[in-house]
């Protein structure tokens, strides 16, 4: 910066350095925050965020790290209204100035929580979520790596109109296609159907394309989250547990169908029953693809079991699917208008 008051003699001042952008970090327990306790025989959740930030070198030169501390729970026990109480965090964050947030939680149900977190993030600023498969006491360690990776990509400018991000092992993955691959290995997450949305290089994240297009973001809930159940459909299964789980009283049911959406004669007799009483909505409980919708003609195919009343999830996966029927019904979708709602979902637009 040159001082508009020194002379033309005055020699320039030295380049003051840009200050550093603020990106906000809150912890919600996980791997990343576990040390061993001799009374429960394993690690459990105990390190903060502030404790987290601490234990990364060279996190200070990056950005002005300004540390909550959320929840300590492993992520399995994670709920809605944690979730919610994070998101609240994040816009609060985002308004104060922060240029990105950063979420710290295990990795068990990341590819749940970020999805749930997506649906309703409008800033265009980064929200990351980020975990560790190693605990901190031991040896290779992920977590200061990916913490120091999250809090880079957060505030890198390419990392904008993105929506939640989850940075591990030196890849950013966009919430909509990233599910956990692994259940032990550092290189536990994979993005199969949209693939990848960059790699850190030497500190700084490559984005391979654009920013991607997204669903506009759902309202607010304005009620209490509802039961949605999701049963896989098995190998000789005539659907009598996802009856149950209707008879049971969820709201609505997700069935993690055989391939392209597909179950047994049984299966989809039952059905074709249960969609008068409650939402249906079909996805494949393989690991990546589709959908189909006009390919499979036989009873139990995606044609009959849309015939028969059902929704077809196209490319969310079954996990993702409960999701986002439970968010569209809790901000206010009624169960008759879910199919349109789901449809209207699925329409990208650039943000
Ligand atoms: N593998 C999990 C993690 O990476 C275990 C604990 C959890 O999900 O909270 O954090």
């Amino acid at each position: 910066m040159i001082d508009s008051s020194s002379t033309p003699t005055t020699p320039a001042m030295p380049s003051i350095p840009a200050s550093l952008p603020t990106v906000a970090v809150a912890s919600l327990g996980g791997t990343i925050s576990m040390t061993p306790s001799e009374a429960a025989g394993g690690v459990v959740p105990t390190l903060d965020a502030t404790q987290l930030a601490r234990s990364v070198p060279g996190l200070a030169e990056v950005a002005v790290i300004r540390t909550t501390s959320l929840r300590q729970l492993p992520s399995a026990s994670l709920g809605y209204d944690d979730l919610m109480a994070a998101l609240a965090w994040a816009e609060q964050e985002v308004e104060a100035g922060a240029s990105g947030v950063v979420l710290t939680q295990g990795t068990d149900t990341l590819e749940e929580t970020a999805f749930l977190l997506d649906l309703f993030w409008k800033s265009p600023a980064p929200l990351i979520v980020t975990g560790a498969m190693r605990a901190p006491q031991a040896a290779g360690a992920d977590g200061p790596a990916n913490l120091l990776a999250a809090v880079r990509t957060a505030c890198h400018p390419d990392s904008a109109g993105r929506g939640v991000l989850v940075v591990m092992n030196d890849t950013v993955h966009y919430a909509r296609w990233v599910s956990k691959s692994d259940a032990l290995a550092v290189q536990a997450f994979a993005s199969l159907d949209g693939g990848v949305a960059a790699r850190l290089v030497e500190g700084r994240p490559t984005y391979f394309h654009g920013a991607a297009m997204r669903a506009q973001p759902l309202p607010r809930p304005v009620r209490a989250w509802p039961k949605v159940a999701l049963v896989t459909a098995v190998l000789g299964d005539d659907g009598e547990l996802a009856e149950m789980a209707v008879t049971g009283g969820y709201e609505a049911l997700v069935v993690a169908a055989q391939g392209a959406g597909h179950v047994s004669f049984g299966y989809a007799q039952r059905i074709g029953t249960l969609t008068s009483r409650v939402p249906v909505v079909i996805a494949s409980r393989a690991a990546s693809g589709s959908t189909a919708s006009q390919t499979y003609g036989y009873v139990g195919s995606e044609i009959d079991l849309a015939r028969r009343g059902a929704h077809l999830s196209g490319w969310l996966s079954p996990l993702k699917t409960r999701l986002l029927v439970t968010a569209l019904l809790a901000s206010g979708t009624a169960a008759g208008d879910l199919g349109e709602a789901l449809a209207n979902w699925s329409k990208l637009t650039r943000r």
